[in-house]
């Protein structure tokens, strides 16, 4: 099991089946979902992008890795605090050395299994310079939100990713990863966990983003509902981004 397979990016497909999605397994079944959600109809990878749905193997990983990968995308621990069925989100191979600690998933997300499949992704796609297909490769980029389930939203936006996730699966998660990684810190819950040096401000931070080099990275979420912000610092995209790029592009190298 040295070189088991890397089941591609979308974790949750069952390679041996149809192309479904394989419905999460409940190692610890704190609770159980309402039979409405169980019943609702998985999507199919004929509803995923062509190179999603063709990339089940796209490297060698670690049996270890693949098991903890198998065993995040069947975690219900914080189930009860969800509003829907736990449906984690995640990303990695062992040779990514791009890692993005966004927030959580939203309501989209959630839906198609399809991390970043939104616009704000869209939109970090374009401030990172990388395609689709890079973007989606576990082997270039890990994705590995605070929360890896979709929280529920609330009147202004989505709630903050569940408290449970990043202290239970990150450490072991990054111990996987290559120590000469760029992380990209997303959002203030990301912020709070992975800099400490961290200025005032997510504002004052992202301005002095050059202290954080070369192995951080530190970004305004790019959600569309974040366009007043970036309207007011014109600086983040002319000054900002082309050396982000830079750096993204010394690791594609
Ligand atoms: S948010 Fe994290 S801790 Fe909670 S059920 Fe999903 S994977 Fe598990």
């Amino acid at each position: 099991m040295a070189n088991a397979p890397v089941v591609g990016p979308i974790t949750g497909l069952d390679p041996h089946d149809s192309g479904r999605v394989a419905p999460a397994t409940c190692r610890e079944p704190h609770q159980t979902p309402p039979a409405a959600l169980l019943a609702r109809p998985q999507p199919t990878l004929a509803h995923l992008p062509r190179y999603v749905a063709n990339a089940p193997v796209v490297g060698f990983m670690s049996a270890d890795l693949t098991a903890l990968l198998a065993d995040i995308t069947s975690c219900t621990v914080c189930a009860e605090s969800l509003p829907h069925r736990p449906r984690p989100v995640v990303q990695a191979g062992p040779s990514a050395r791009i890692v993005i600690i966004g927030q959580a998933p939203g309501r989209r997300v959630h839906e198609s299994g399809i991390p970043w499949d939104d616009p704000s992704g869209k939109t970090l796609r374009r401030w990172l310079g990388l395609s689709d297909q890079q973007f989606y490769d576990p082997n270039i980029v890990a994705l590995v939100p605070m929360g890896f389930c979709y929280p529920g939203s609330a009147r202004s936006g989505d709630n903050p990713p569940r408290p449970e996730c990043a202290p239970l699966w990150h450490e072991p998660l990054l111990a996987h990863l290559p120590e000469d990684r760029l992380s990209v810190i997303i959002g203030t819950y990301a912020l709070k966990r992975y800099v400490p040096q961290r200025k005032k401000t997510l504002t004052e931070t992202v301005a002095n983003f050059a202290e954080y080099l070369p192995e951080q990275v530190v970004l305004p979420h790019p959600s569309p509902r974040n366009q007043h912000w970036l309207t007011k610092n014109p600086w983040f995209e002319t000054d900002t981004l082309p050396l982000v790029r830079q750096r993204v592009n010394e690791i594609l190298v």
